[in-house]
């Protein structure tokens, strides 16, 4: 699975997403340990609190094909600044990742800058803290 492919895996997610509030549009496309791919969109709702975030929607899509780890994520997105996730998102990825994990942010034109999940959440708390391992049994 070479970067390219799984950003433009997000990049190609972006016009599905359900975004007629903001119209801000995101993709994201996971690896899973095993190779596969699983995207999700951002999905908006009337009652806004209830929207849900892509790399939500791409977890999820991991989970329910039998993935249980993030080789890698790419997040898509448009406008001036980088589609870094939220911070919400950073602590749902942190349970399926690991600290060096990449997480390549993107728009519509490709790759804009390369992070880890321990750059976008030091100091995390995540199922150590819990007494388990980072990679769970199921
Ligand atoms: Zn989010």
């Amino acid at each position: 699975m070479t970067e390219d492919t799984l950003i433009k895996a997000a990049i190609a997610a972006m016009p599905n997403a359900y975004a007629p509030y903001s119209q801000f549009l995101v993709g994201a496309a996971i690896c899973d340990e095993n190779g596969n791919i699983h995207t999700g969109v951002n999905v908006e709702n009337a009652a806004y609190p209830q929207g849900s975030c892509a790399e939500a929607g791409a977890i999820a899509a991991m989970i329910m094909a039998g993935g249980t780890r993030i080789h890698q994520i790419a997040i898509a997105g448009r406008g001036g600044n980088l589609c870094t996730p939220c911070g919400g998102c950073r602590q749902r990825m942190r349970e399926f990742a690991n600290p060096d994990t990449p997480i390549l942010i993107a728009d519509e034109n490709g790759l804009r800058q390369r992070f880890t999940l321990d750059e976008l959440l030091p100091h995390s708390f995540g199922p150590n803290h819990l007494d388990k391992p980072d990679h769970l049994d199921k």
